[in-house]
This record gives C-alpha cells, sequence and structure tokens, in this order.
C-alpha cells in the first residue's frame, strides 16, 4: 500500500456567499520511501490537501489513508493517535519550543506518546542531523537552519509513517536551505523515509523525486525526477 492516498478528494470550506471550493476531487498516491513536492500558485489547495492527508482538516468528500489507516473514518481519539504515531510535520516556523533544548524537542513527540527511540535509530539521526554539541543549545541560540534541522530529527526520530513539510525552506537562507533538504533528501534515499513537501522554490522541489502540481484545486501536472530547471 501506499504511504498516503487521497481518492476523490474534495474540501469545501464556508457556505453560501463565502462559500470556497479548495480541492475539487483530488486523487493523489504517496509511495514509500518517495520524496514529493506539491507545488502550484497561492490559493491553489497545497495546505488543504496537505492538512486533509494529515489528519488536520477534514474532507467534504472522498476518502484519505494513511498507510492502511482510512484517516476519513477516524473519529477525534482516532485522529490524535495518527497524528502522534502515524504522521510527522515540520512547519516553515520550524515550531519548537524555546525553554527546551535541541536534544528534548527532538525527543518530546515520543516523550508525549510514552515512546522511546530505538537508541540506535536515535544516534543515526542525531549524527546525520550533524548539530554536534548544540544538541544542549536551546532554540534561541541556533542559527534558522539549525532549528529547522532539529524540527527534521523530531520528525524523523519516530520514523512516521509520512513526514509532512509545509514550507521547510520558507525562512532559511539558500544554504540553510540547501541544507535542509539535504537532510531531508538523504533520509529518502538512506533510511527509505516518505516525504510529502510544500514548496513555491523550485530549487527545494528538485530535491524530490516527484513533483505534483495543483491549480484551482486539482491536479494538472506532474513531473518525475525534477531538476530546477525543469520545475520552471
Ligand atoms: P495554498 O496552500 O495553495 O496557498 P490553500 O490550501 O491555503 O492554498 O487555500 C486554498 C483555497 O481555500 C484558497 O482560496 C483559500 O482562501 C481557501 N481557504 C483555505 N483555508 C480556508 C479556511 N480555513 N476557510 C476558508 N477558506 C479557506
Ligand atoms: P502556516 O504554515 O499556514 O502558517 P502552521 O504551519 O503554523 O501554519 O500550521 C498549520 C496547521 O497545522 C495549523 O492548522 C495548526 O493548527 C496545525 N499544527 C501546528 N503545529 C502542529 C503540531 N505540532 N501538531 C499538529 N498540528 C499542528
Amino acid at each position: 500500500t501506499a504511504a498516503a492516498r487521497a481518492e476523490g478528494v474534495w474540501k469545501v470550506y464556508g457556505s453560501g456567499e463565502a462559500q470556497v471550493t479548495a480541492l475539487r476531487g483530488v486523487n493523489a498516491e504517496f509511495a514509500r520511501g518517495r520524496f514529493t513536492a506539491i507545488m502550484g500558485p497561492s490559493g491553489s489547495g497545497k495546505s488543504t490537501l496537505m492538512h486533509c492527508l494529515a489528519g488536520l482538516d477534514s474532507v467534504t468528500r472522498g476518502e484519505v489513508f494513511i498507510g492502511d489507516t482510512e484517516v476519513t473514518g477516524l473519529g477525534d481519539a482516532g485522529l490524535t493517535r495518527l497524528r502522534r504515531d502515524k504522521v510527522g510535520f515540520i512547519f516553515q516556523q520550524f515550531n519548537l519550543l524555546p525553554t527546551l533544548t535541541a536534544a528534548e524537542n527532538i525527543l518530546l513527540p515520543m516523550s508525549i506518546a510514552g515512546r522511546k527511540p530505538d537508541p540506535e535509530w536515535y544516534r543515526t539521526v542525531i549524527d546525520t542531523v550533524g548539530l554536534g554539541d548544540r544538541l544542549g543549545h536551546r532554540p534561541t541560540q541556533l542559527s534558522g537552519g539549525q532549528q529547522q534541522r532539529v524540527a527534521c530529527a523530531r520528525a524523523l526520530v519516530a520514523r512516521p509513517e509520512v513526514i509532512f513539510a509545509d514550507e521547510p525552506t520558507g525562512n532559511l537562507d539558500s544554504r540553510a536551505g540547501a541544507e535542509v533538504l539535504g537532510f531531508l533528501r538523504d533520509s529518502v534515499r538512506d533510511y527509505g523515509q516518505t516525504i510529502v513537501m510544500v514548496t513555491h522554490d523550485p530549487n527545494a522541489a528538485s530535491y524530490a523525486d516527484r513533483v505534483v502540481f495543483l491549480a484551482d484545486g486539482e491536479i494538472v501536472d506532474e513531473l518525475a525526477n525534477p531538476t530546477a530547471a525543469s520545475v520552471l
């Protein structure tokens, strides 16, 4: 089975005059161990699609699966468990807790779930993320790129079915962005992690295996093995 799948997904916000159709029957599959970028103009439905896939937003019609789990059939408790155990998130704003060290931030979602990472896997993630002795520092003592690498490690350490990344390089300069994207690409290539990333940046999309283009709530194009030039 695919790591994530949308089948005939419609999303309508509001009602009457204020009604907005954000997704119009989207079908999409995200194979295990693949890195997909979602691109498209502002307002085309990228965030909505990602939120529907991750169980952060309900769909109006259609079905969403994460692995074998039908997200659209889950109640509140099931959705909480899905977000906790099956999906990881990386946000544009890093979303780290300022009072915790980098290492504590990385372990926090698993601690909340009452779980501990496999020690060998934890070491692998820590070594690859390249923070060295900064693991004991708080977010304010780290650069943006380092903070985002902490957020990447936090998402990766639980080995979720899918990591959803929403403009992960939006607040980074190109060098820090390249480091974060390289880390994400390596986690796909070396460890079979599945990643779905929303981005505006053709250069960021060129790190993915595939680009899906959205326009006005529909998938209008798809590109395999993108390069920055081919995305433009
Ligand atoms: P993108 O991520 O591609 O910029 P979005 O998924 O954020 O697009 O938005 C798609 C459409 O849905 C836009 O017209 C947007 O205004 C609308 N929309 C998004 N979220 C909401 C919401 N919570 N309430 C009403 N309309 C929304
Ligand atoms: P945006 O990218 O549109 O500025 P955010 O990235 O801050 O928004 O958050 C996107 C959505 O994900 C919001 O609806 C928010 O409530 C939800 N969210 C933020 N952080 C988490 C989290 N750690 N776990 C689950 N949902 C989250």
